[in-house]
């Protein structure tokens, strides 16, 4: 689909030209597409129709109120991994019977809270954390739903800082073990197993990572079988990748097709967790050209977005793709984009062919998932307003942050 698309040599967010986006709500400033948001998730949910199913926006990766109320308007569920985001579906009126838990370190009062609001599953990461859920669950007279995360050990083919799936990361627990940890589960009184649940990375542009991890938690399912342990739903994570460039992530279709076929005629529900196939490319990052700086090596763009509004570049040297929102028909000049902040390791992108001035206004593409969700307020600078468009309307959905807000919470110590 063409969410972003020059009309009149202005790029725009459905109906409406990015330009009057910055004029109404100044920059730098993310933009999301409602259509782009509401056909990904459409388009996930297509391949799964008539299956039992479950597909929960793994909330992280964009926690915008508006965007999760889209979400659960739409029938889906939510992957959550803390007490706060927790809170936001709720806020974002999400159904908590439709929400799984994933994290390495849930806290009592994290389970407290998910087990108050009735979540769907825990994806419970260790031996360890079990014992604290039959705990917790029993201290307050319930019982807690429980998958277990298993490491299936498979090659996500992916950048390492979101690698999840291999044994020597931190995520879930060992194959091996998995079958002694379900076993112990049995025997708790307060721990219901429902499935098992396994994650194996992000950004994932390839199908058989995905088959691989689910052969292997097949194999569990039966070996979980044999000892009268029986599964409800199996949860296969997310990961789908999205294209910035040149990649050629799986289709949607092709996805569920061997999802489905591998599942055959078990009689389970599959659960899902994408959040970047859904978000992803319905977003971008609009900001706005502040100087031109060339020097004897190279020309700086500096912009006023940074390493702090958008920190994948930064952290993964992850590429965005950036265009001109109203492009010059003049000569283009490589450009690195950078930010205003204090890094070299400030930049958005590399080596980009562009025809600027000062003042022109760019949209850093893709950037709706881990965008907004991975910002801070590095260099005291406040977070940016995030606009949704819906059609020719455009609403602000977060304002920008008040510099005063971001110390309110602070104070000094008094002279004694
Ligand atoms: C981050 C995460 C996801 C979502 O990953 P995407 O690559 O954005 O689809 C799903 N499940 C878990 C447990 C995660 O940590």
């Amino acid at each position: 689909m063409n969410t972003f698309t020059l009309k009149n040599n202005v790029l725009h967010a459905e109906n409406v030209a990015l330009t009057q986006i910055t004029e109404n709500f100044g920059s730098p400033c993310y933009v999301y597409s409602k259509a782009a948001l509401s056909q990904a998730f459409e388009r996930f949910s297509a391949g799964f129709k008539d299956a039992n199913h479950l597909v929960c926006f793994a909330v992280k990766s964009n926690p915008s109120l508006a965007i999760l109320n889209l979400f659960a308007k739409l029938g889906a569920g939510f992957d959550i991994v803390s007490g706060g985001e927790l809170a936001r579906v709720i806020a974002a009126g999400g159904d908590p019977k439709k929400v799984v838990f994933s994290g390495v370190g849930k806290t009592a009062e994290e389970m407290r809270a998910a087990l108050e609001a009735g979540i769907f599953c825990f994806n419970v990461e260790s031996a360890s954390e079990l014992i604290r859920l039959n705990d917790v669950a029993a201290y307050m007279g319930k019982i807690a739903p429980v998958s277990l995360r298993v490491n299936p050990n498979v090659d996500a083919k992916t950048h390492p800082y979101i690698s999840t799936g291999l044994k020597n990361n931190k995520f879930g627990v060992a194959y091996e073990d998995a079958l002694d940890i379900y076993l112990q589960a049995a025997e708790m009184s307060n721990i219901a197993i429902h499935g098992v649940d396994c994650h194996i990375g992000s950004q994932i542009t390839e199908l058989s990572p995905f088959l691989d991890a689910f052969d292997r938690v097949l194999a569990l399912v039966d070996a979980l079988a044999e000892n009268n342990i029986q599964i409800q739903h199996i949860d296969l994570g997310g990961g789908i990748g999205i294209c910035y460039s040149d990649e050629t992530p799986p289709e949607f279709t092709a996805y569920a097709k061997a999802m489905r076929e591998k599942l055959g005629n078990r009689d389970v529900k599959l659960v899902f967790e994408p959040g970047r196939a859904l978000v992803g490319n319905a977003g971008v990052l609009l900001t706005k050209v502040e100087y031109l700086k060339p020097t004897e090596s190279k020309n700086f763009a500096i912009v006023d977005a940074a390493m702090n509004d958008l920190m994948r570049p930064a952290l993964y040297d992850a590429y965005h793709d950036i265009q001109a929102v109203a492009p010059r028909n003049e000569a283009a000049v490589n450009y690195e984009i950078v930010g205003p902040v204090c890094e070299s390791g400030d930049f958005l992108g590399h080596d980009r062919n562009l025809a600027l001035q000062e003042g022109d206004l760019l949209a850093i593409m893709s950037a709706g998932a881990y965008g907004m969700s991975m910002s801070s307020n590095y260099n005291t600078r406040p977070r940016a307003a995030e606009v949704m468009v819906d059609g020719d309307q455009c609403h602000l959905i977060k304002k920008r942050e008040l510099i005063a807000d971001l110390f309110a919470n602070e104070s000094t110590v008094p002279n004694s």
